[in-house]
């Protein structure tokens, strides 16, 4: 144990809710809204949310987000926390 509680990724670190922040302009930004805003070659809307869809919040690969309005991902995740209840049972 090297007694790291939280390591450096390129010029990023983790937040404290698991997401992946670097540095765009010297602003903190989360990499998959970084990610996905070159992808789509436009700013994202505030209202607009970048979900990981296998639940890998550090997994920012273009293949693993998906763009989604907040009320659609409120939905998904209610429907993902029941399915992984069923799953655990
Ligand atoms: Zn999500």
């Amino acid at each position: 144990m090297k007694g790291k509680n939280h390591w450096n990724w390129k010029s990023g670190h983790i937040d404290k809710r698991g997401y992946k922040i670097i540095y765009v302009n010297s602003k903190p930004t989360r990499e998959q809204r970084f990610v996905m805003e070159k992808y789509l070659k436009r700013a994202l809307k505030k209202r607009e949310i970048v979900h990981h869809i296998n639940g890998n919040k550090i997994d920012n690969r273009i293949e693993n987000l998906k763009v989604m309005s907040n009320s659609e991902h409120r939905k998904l995740h209610i429907i993902l926390e029941k399915q992984s209840k069923i799953k655990n049972n």
